[in-house]
């Protein structure tokens, strides 16, 4: 799960880590507000951070300073209610809907500090570069040896040499280690209770007067976590989530929205790779991930068809359901139930196997609706994608 910059700098605050005085803010008022009580403690100019589950912002005019309790507002009324897009977003931007309105401060220099796992190490990592900011995919890609990295061999720490070491590969010494040593830590700790997948600051700077500030954060959690985090669980923010993403999770479906057009319900994550990969095979492209799990009930399965044909790319539609737990014949019953609802507005393919097919195959002939029933894996890949390539031309 993503969360806002904002709600990723108060975690962190929470386990000790210097973040910028700050508040977010829904209004452009708001906003002022804000900047007006930051200016009661001293904060002479501000920098406006628009709030998107999306990186990208600086150069994408996200990222504005203000030196006045005006110009705060104004950005504010700029980038609130409007789309912003960058590299991340996609052509389409996101919706601003908050502002992080903060101290501005001096910098010195910006680092890259990220915990997260190495899938293939089976371990969390430290990443950590000297050459931080918002061009740091670059220097990954050009200068990868700009970037170390620590195993955390124990899972849950870093040894106090492996911080050490790190520091001194940034270039530091003296306090300025000690310090960086200590955020680091500090950053582990919270990757570990927080259940975190990712704990990312880009830019980590070093002030002008020798203080450390995470100015950038973000904090992706596991989702299979969460139960054991409701504190966290309730900073979802749905209005940032893919709309259709967020109806599957209500219905317990794992869905995943992908970049084809031939529409996958399969029951079975198993299954359902077997099935994208047949549809890849036969020539065409999946429009999604949808297992609508082993025991899926009809209602389910009713829901999982309401999700496909709401998704207007949706070209064709492969129904491949193996009936164990859940009966062909139940199947059959939610998918007719489903169609009369929704309505049928692209060709439908469905490969049934297993308990009860023949009734579960009869159910749907004599629905009178427009299916067509495939009798194996590879016929049913073939005839889906070609239905696709007719709709499409
Ligand atoms: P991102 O582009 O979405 O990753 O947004 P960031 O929060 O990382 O901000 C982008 C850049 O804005 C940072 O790398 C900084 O160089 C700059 N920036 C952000 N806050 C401040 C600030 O308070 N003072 C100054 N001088 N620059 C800032
Ligand atoms: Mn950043």
């Amino acid at each position: 799960m993503n969360i806002h910059e904002y709600q990723s700098k108060m975690i962190l605050k929470g386990f000790g880590l210097p973040v910028p005085r700050g508040d977010v803010a829904a209004s452009p008022p708001a906003a002022r507000t804000v900047a007006e009580r930051l200016a009661a403690e001293g904060v002479p100019a501000f920098v406006v951070k628009a709030q998107i589950h999306a990186g990208g912002r600086g150069k994408a005019g996200g990222i504005r300073r203000a030196d006045t309790l005006d110009a705060v507002e104004t950005i504010a009324r700029q980038l609130l209610g409007h789309r912003l897009v960058t590299p991340q977003t996609g052509p389409e931007g996101k919706l601003v809907r908050r502002v992080l309105v903060e101290e501005a401060v001096s910098i010195a220099a910006e680092y890259y500090v990220a915990v997260l796992i190495d899938r293939s190490l089976q371990k969390p990592i430290v990443i950590a570069s000297p050459a931080g900011g918002m061009d740091i995919e670059e220097v990954a890609a050009q200068r990868p040896e700009a970037i170390f990295r620590e195993v955390l061999w124990d899972l849950d720490r870093l040894h106090p040499y492996q911080a050490r070491r790190l520091g001194l590969r940034m270039g530091l010494q003296g306090p300025l280690l000690a310090e960086f040593g200590r955020i680091v830590q500090g950053l582990v700790e919270a990757f570990w209770r927080c259940d975190a997948m990712l704990v990312e600051i880009n830019p980590l700077v070093r002030l002008t007067d020798d203080r450390w500030l995470l100015l950038d954060a973000k904090v992706v959690l596991d989702d299979n976590a969460l139960y054991r985090h409701p504190d966290l669980a309730a900073l979802r923010d749905v209005g940032e989530e893919d709309p259709l993403e967020v109806e599957a999770t209500q219905a317990r479906l794992s869905y995943i929205r992908l970049d084809g057009d031939i529409g996958c319900m399969v029951n079975g994550a198993g299954l359902a790779m077997a099935t994208m990969d047949m549809i890849q095979w036969a020539g065409g492209r999946p429009a999604n991930f949808l297992d609508v799990g082993g025991g899926a009930s009809p209602e389910q399965v009713a829901q999982a068809f309401r999700i496909l044909m709401a998704d207007p790319r949706v070209k064709a539609v492969l129904i491949n359901i193996f009936g164990g737990i859940l009966r062909c014949d139940r199947l059959a019953t939610g998918i007719v139930t489903a169609a009369r609802e929704v309505g049928v507005r692209v060709p439908m393919v469905i490969r049934l196997e297993g308990t009860n097919v023949e009734e579960g195959r009869r159910i749907l002939a004599e629905s009178g609706l427009n299916f067509t029933v495939a009798y194996d894996m590879e016929e049913a890949a073939r005839k889906v994608v070609e239905l696709a390539g007719r709709q499409r031309s």
